[in-house]
């Protein structure tokens, strides 16, 4: 410091630029979180030569931080990808893959049983800009390819569906898509990149890059985070062309992420394996519990036998394969919705409230029948859905708890 202090305008000017540079030498198991909007340059010609699209070094906070960079390659790595981009939720990554790739007059094709928002969006602002789309039966692949005109630029696939959980027959939508040349794009928020790797489908032949989908949309905001507190997003390819794209839409959309939201999803990832598995486990307990209490009609869970789509789990996720935490039940149909508001009311550990993929169980009743389109894909239970996010509290315990408020139902 000069001898000028106490001379505010110089304190503030030395503050700065007290130069910073992250210490060379310098080794931790954690990443060190670099925060930016400006990124400083060396010289004007560095600035005019600057690349934001390669990621050959760093031009603005929008375009990534050193912070940023590392999810999106461990993002890429989990799915077995190539590129990623980072956005601000997850329904933010649908938003973008949505805005890249559709313009007016295009169609995009989205499954009956797709996560809610998804659908909301082309029915609210993709039907405002003269963006057309159409629900499709995502157990029926016929369905798909019947419905795939020349205005389809773009077809959404989930596995398993949103909340009805049903595992669809991936290699064969995938088949459909290709046969008619367009571009798909998977939420694969459940798998996670652990169930299955998406760009590797059982019998789907390698295409510019991919044997499955083109695109693999997560929301991080789930088991990536694990802790209930971030939203985020990602968009994970395998052709660079399609990725550049999708980049150009996201920096056009200003689609930027916080570093220290990437920090917490960079310090929860190194346990997603365990904490996924655990999550299974402890799901498929009280699923198989739930399955034979009187008051439940239907569970719904992909990897347990009898629940729809099971055989394409199994393809797809292998014998003994994995799954995540998340089932539903249907309950019987003597149980009015009152009756299972009241179940739910109940419920001491498990906790109201949606999201999924964290520590704390969570369980929210819903009224399917007004969430499906009766001449796409008819729901056929009558009884109230109830779905539940497995978290990672003892199991005895989450059994307990639900034992004494089905009791609320006799
Ligand atoms: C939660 C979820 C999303 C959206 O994630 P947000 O980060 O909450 O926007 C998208 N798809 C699926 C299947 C989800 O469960």
């Amino acid at each position: 410091m000069s001898d000028a202090l106490p001379n505010a305008k110089v304190t503030s000017t030395d503050l700065i630029h007290h130069d910073y540079l992250p210490p060379a030498g310098f080794r931790a198991p954690m990443p060190g979180v670099f925060k930016a909007s400006t990124v400083i340059f060396p010289n004007v010609a560095a600035m005019r030569a600057r690349d934001w699209q390669h990621k050959t070094g760093y031009t603005y906070g929008l375009h990534g931080t050193p912070t940023t960079f590392m999810l999106e390659e461990r993002i890429s790595s989990l799915e077995g990808g190539l590129q990623c981009v980072l956005a601000p939720s997850g329904l933010a990554a649908i938003a973008n893959v949505n805005l890249a790739l559709l313009k007016t007059g295009d169609e995009v094709l989205i499954p009956d049983n797709a996560y809610g928002p998804n659908k909301a969006l082309a029915q609210g602002e993709l039907k405002n800009w003269g963006i057309g789309h159409q629900l499709y039966d995502a157990l029926n692949p016929a369905d798909l390819d019947a419905k795939i005109g020349p205005r389809t630029k773009l077809v959404w696939l989930e596995a398993p569906g949103s909340v009805t959980m049903e595992f669809p027959d991936l290699p064969a939508l995938v088949g459909v898509c290709r046969q008619h040349g367009v571009t798909n794009a998977l939420d694969n928020t459940w798998g996670a990149g652990l169930a299955f790797n998406a760009f590797a489908l059982p019998g789907v032949e390698e295409l510019r890059g991919s044997a499955g989908a083109d695109i693999s949309v997560q929301a991080l905001t789930k088991y990536p985070s694990g802790g209930g507190d971030v939203l985020m997003g990602s968009v994970v390819t395998r052709d660079e062309a399609l990725h550049l794209r999708i980049k150009l839409s996201h920096m056009r959309l200003g689609l930027g992420v916080g570093a220290n939201d990437v920090e917490a999803v960079l310090r929860s990832l190194p346990s997603i394996a365990l904490r996924y598995a655990a999550h299974d486990q402890a799901a498929r307990a009280l699923a198989h519990w739930l399955g034979g209490r009187p008051e439940v009609a239907q569970v719904l869970h992909p990897a347990l036998p009898g629940s729809p789509g099971h055989a394409h789990w199994r393809a797809t996720c292998g014998d003994g394969g994995q799954a995540a935490g998340l089932f539903s039940v249907v309950f019987d149909e003597r149980y009015s919705a009152a009756d299972v508001d009241r179940f739910c009311d109940q419920l001491r550990l498990f906790k109201l409230g949606y999201s999924w993929g964290g520590f704390m169980s969570l369980v929210v009743p819903y009224d399917i029948g007004t969430m499906r389109n009766a001449s796409i894909s008819a729901w056929p239970h009558r009884g109230v859905l109830v779905r539940f996010s497995i978290g990672l509290e003892t199991v005895d315990d989450l059994q307990a708890d639900l034992a004494q408020a089905l009791a609320v139902l006799h």
